[in-house]
């Protein structure tokens, strides 16, 4: 039947008035049922809303050091129920075991990273023109923020946006993808376990077109901290500034490794691969387009090729496995439907492409990783977000040519290069137009102390979230002068 997971408002977890309930199901045996979640109401979002803003007010007035403090032990409460944590979010979306033990060390490391910074996080003091005055800044809470999160890292995600909202002295509002409420609930509990004051944070899994338009457009909601899709993003942030809110949207990606001949051949198809087929290729910074010089073209699609066949498809809680199940049967199709749609345009399918067969997978959501030889940068294939295990191979005949399709996309959230040529490394990290550039790295993977956010469809490009920097979004930065 699955575990029982309820809404959690004003310290208490709480079934829903409505008698509707979401499941979330093991995508690699779809007749799983991982977890049976109350679905909240509009009005249950509304009540979470309004009892975050009551909470807030009290939150603000801790100091620093005590919101810290909650962090720290909520890091420390995570870090016990790592392999319980872990497991749930291998039944809830796919990612295999490794990857989803690394997305929970991910949350620890983030919790303890906000509580330290919530002991040197506050302004900045300058030199006055006046020698009798005192002229510094002060950071002050915004009061409600709403978070609202995908299911492809249903851990890592919340605990980005919620740590540095509370660490800084905001109450919150938080809706889990609905495909993940179950992981979503464990974030939260975590937080309350630790000793969260009641309302401090409130958890209200529900659709989308309910729960999200609440959190959108309750006037109470002072900042909305949003990762998901670029259609939805792009309305949440429409209705969200119309509404005067400050607002953070990270967004879809397809994201490029470039080749050059001076790379190391054998490096470059692991990054490739790496990047292109880890968590089936639905992270937002997944390789999705290798776009190689054409004097190594045929030598690196080979070896691809030959890397690619070798990947272990299978049962993600089995630590050998390379890579898992698509998270839904909807994403599968899709997948699909874009392979025909490169083959009907001119692409070749140079392995993969098809749903896979093996009778002790073909129940789950598996799909063959997929390479697509001779696209050109036009096509659907090599414009639109797939968010699967399906790479575009594209030639190019010099640098120039590279830098053209890289940027050659409505989105813009992170890119790649292998290379030996210094000049390129460094003209790439300039020329490209994305938000995070890696240099012999896969596209995919980012670190907790810098900044993280996209360019154009990618992102709202407001303000970062990451490092120090998430703590802008979450604050105002008030001048004083004293004299
Ligand atoms: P999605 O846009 O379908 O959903 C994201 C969240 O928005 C979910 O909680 C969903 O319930 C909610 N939502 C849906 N309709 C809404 C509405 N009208 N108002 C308010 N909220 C609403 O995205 P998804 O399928 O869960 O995630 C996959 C997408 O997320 C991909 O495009 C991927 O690239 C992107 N993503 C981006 C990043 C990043 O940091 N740039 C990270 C991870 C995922």
């Amino acid at each position: 039947m699955g575990r029982e997971v309820r809404l959690f408002i004003d310290g208490e977890w709480i079934e829903s008035e409505s008698d509707a309930r979401i499941e979330s199901r093991n995508p690699a045996s779809p007749d799983e049922v991982v977890a049976r979640v109350s679905r909240a109401t509009s009005a249950e979002a509304e009540r979470a809303v309004e009892t975050a803003a009551s909470a807030s007010e009290s939150w603000a007035d801790r100091t620093p050091h005590e919101r810290g403090d909650v962090l720290r032990e909520a890091a420390a409460i995570v870090d016990d129920r790592t392999e319980e944590i872990a497991e749930l979010i291998v039944r809830e979306m796919g990612k295999t075991i490794s990857a989803a033990r690394g997305e929970v060390q991910r949350g620890i490391d983030l919790f303890d990273y906000y509580s330290q910074i919530a002991r040197d996080y506050d302004g900045v003091k300058r030199p006055s023109a006046d020698s009798n005055t005192l002229a510094y800044t002060e950071r002050e809470p915004l009061g409600v923020a709403a978070a609202i999160t995908p299911w492809n890292f249903p851990f890592a995600i919340p605990a980005w946006k919620i740590a540095p909202a509370l660490v800084s002295g905001n109450a919150v509002a938080f809706k889990p993808a609905s495909s993940t409420p179950a992981t979503g609930a464990a974030i939260t509990r975590a937080l309350a376990d630790a000793g969260l004051p009641d309302g401090v944070l409130n958890f209200v899994p529900g659709s989308g077109s309910d729960v999200g338009s609440v959190l959108t457009e309750h006037p109470a909601v002072d900042a909305i901290s949003f990762t998901g899709s670029t259609g939805v993003g792009s309305s949440v942030q429409r209705t969200a500034s119309g509404e005067g809110k400050r607002v953070q949207c990270e967004m879809g990606g397809k994201n490029p490794i470039v080749v050059d001949p001076s790379a190391d051949l054998e490096l470059a198809v692991e990054l490739t691969v790496g990047g292109a087929f880890g968590l089936a290729g639905q992270a937002c910074t997944a390789t999705s387009r290798a776009i190689v010089f054409e004097e190594i073209y045929h030598e690196y699609l080979e070896a691809l090729v030959d890397a690619v066949e070798a990947l272990r498809v299978g049962d993600p809680l089995d630590p050998a496995t390379d890579t898992g199940p698509k998270a839904s049967a909807d994403n599968l199709e899709e997948d699909l439907a874009y392979v025909q749609a490169g083959r009907d345009q001119g692409a070749t399918v140079v392995t993969g492409g098809r749903r896979i067969e093996d009778p002790e997978l073909a129940s789950g959501h598996y799909v063959e990783p997929t390479v697509l030889a001779d696209v050109t940068s036009e096509m659907t294939v090599a414009q639109e977000e797939i968010f699967g295990p399906v790479l575009s191979v594209l030639s190019v005949a010099d640098y120039e040519e590279a830098i053209a399709v890289a940027n050659d996309v409505e989105y813009g959230l992170s890119a790649s290069i292998c290379t030996n040529r210094l000049d390129h490394a460094k003209s790439f990290a300039s020329d490209v137009d994305v938000g995070v550039v890696k240099v012999n790295q896969t596209s995919t993977g980012v670190e907790l102390q810098l900044p993280f956010g996209g360019k154009k469809q990618s992102s709202s490009e407001t303000f970062k979230e990451q490092g120090r920097q998430a703590i802008d979004f979450y604050t105002h930065e008030k001048a004083v002068y004293v004299t």
